[in-house]
């Protein structure tokens, strides 16, 4: 286990604490250090599950606190899928966009200079000001529309 990961998310998330002046937890820094350590778009169950493999005594609601409070610091960010809050790293990030499945729920990176740059353009002529956006598009994966086909194939 490499013990330097996430070491500048960290701090961010000690000063964090500080500044808001909440008590430090051990348990807290348990459930970051799994978040950074998972590159996925992790629902609040998903993360528990990874946490109590090794830490059976941290319960749901410590997570999904935790989640909230990384949130605000600014380290992760959210995003609904089918109807279920995601979270993802957000510090230091680029900003991108999702492609979302339906069938498996798999979660596709992209990101545009042209759509985020035509979005500016429309927002300038409606003199509004963008503060920020979720493109969140659906759909069916690679995988799903090829074993639908294959599915349909067999039918015949
Ligand atoms: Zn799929
Ligand atoms: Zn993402």
């Amino acid at each position: 286990m490499k013990a330097t990961i996430g070491k500048e998310e960290k701090a961010v998330f000690a000063e964090y604490i500080r500044r808001n002046q909440l008590k430090r937890s051990e348990q807290r820094e348990v459930i970051l250090d799994a978040f950074l350590r998972s590159e996925q778009h992790l629902s609040v169950d998903d993360l528990l599950h990874i946490v109590q493999k090794k830490r059976p005594d941290i319960g749901r609601t410590t997570v999904y606190r935790t989640l909230k409070l990384l949130r605000e610091a600014g380290l992760a960010s959210q995003l609904d899928v089918q109807g279920q809050a995601r979270f993802e790293h957000d510090y230091n990030r680029e900003h991108h966009d999702h492609f979302i499945c339906n069938n498996c729920g798999e979660i596709i990176e992209f990101s545009s200079p042209e759509i985020e740059q035509l979005q500016d353009d429309i927002a300038a002529r409606l003199n509004f000001k963008i503060q920020g956006h979720r493109h969140q598009i659906y759909g069916l994966c690679e995988k799903c529309i090829a074993r639908a086909a294959a599915a349909e194939a067999t039918r015949r």
